[in-house]
């Protein structure tokens, strides 16, 4: 996005500014620029997808955003709490699946009551409540993956930082978890800042789709998604809309193999 685009956002509307954001890595003598000079706005309540081949800072990015890593160069700003979801489900395996999920809650100092209402409020969300008294190892790669997604949501987040959660899941599985994602976005109004790989993914769910280039990674191109919702992967428009991105996509992943 243009820098004057991105300034003429008003403060109160915006999630997540970045601007001219660098960030180098060092290993030995050699640095690798992994964000060069990236600048954009995430609008509050959006759902934006960020896209991009794989190796091209996107989770650089993310880990930016969350607070976990610091730019070599230039400006982080997030409006509200992060709460954050990853591909492996990084569950506590000592722990059950209810306990996963209210140890946000616990931390958050939510009383008793009211965190054991919501940790069975969130299971049935992602239709696990018969599953709360489980370990992890007893369940599913894709069932794991929705205790992931429920244990998010109980951050109870402004900002919710997404990096590929669903990549490793199988596509019925995935398709349940869209929904329950894009319910959840619409019922709380949070911002959700959601990183893939998946182009057809991306125009699912998205309000908007930013493509990052490689190495380094700059913003290339935004996509408003005007795909009226509620949506399917297998809709028309889904599919038409992923076809013109990953035409936009191949350019880039072809003039970076020419340099
Ligand atoms: P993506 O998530 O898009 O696949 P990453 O953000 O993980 O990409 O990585 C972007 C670039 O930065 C890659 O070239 C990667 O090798 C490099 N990189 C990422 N993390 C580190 C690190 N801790 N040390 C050195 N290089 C890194
Ligand atoms: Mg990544």
């Amino acid at each position: 996005m243009a820098a004057d685009v991105a300034a003429a956002i008003a403060d109160q509307d915006v999630a997540i500014r970045l601007e001219s954001v660098h960030r180098a890595y060092r290993t030995g003598r050699t640095s690798v620029t992994a964000l060069e000079g990236i600048s954009l706005v995430v609008p509050r309540g959006s759902f934006t997808c960020i896209v991009g081949a794989s190796g091209c800072g996107k989770s650089t990015m993310l880990n930016l955003i969350a607070g976990l890593d610091q730019p070599s160069a230039g400006k982080v700003t997030v409006h509200g709490r992060t709460g954050l979801m990853f591909q492996e489900s990084a569950l506590f395996p000592w722990l059950t699946v209810a306990a996963n999920v209210e140890l946000p809650l616990k931390l958050r100092k939510v009383p008793r009551v009211r965190r054991r209402e919501r940790v069975a409020e969130l299971l049935d969300l992602v239709h696990l409540g018969d599953f709360a008294k489980k370990r992890p190892h007893e369940l599913s790669g894709g069932m794991r993956q929705r205790v992931a997604l429920a244990r998010s949501f109980a951050q109870d987040a402004d900002v919710l930082l997404m990096d590929e959660p669903f990549a490793a899941l199988d596509a019925m599985t995935r398709d349940t978890m869209h929904d329950e994602l894009e319910s959840i976005w619409q019922r709380t109004g949070c911002t959700v800042l959601f990183v893939t790989h998946n182009v057809r993914e991306a125009a699912r769910l998205g309000d908007r789709i930013m493509l990052l280039s490689s190495r380094p990674g700059r913003v290339v191109d935004t996509f408003d998604v005007a795909i009226e919702r509620p949506r399917r992967i297998e809709d028309r428009g889904v599919g038409e809309l992923s076809t013109i991105v990953t035409a936009r996509l191949r350019e880039e992943v072809a003039r970076h193999g020419r340099r």
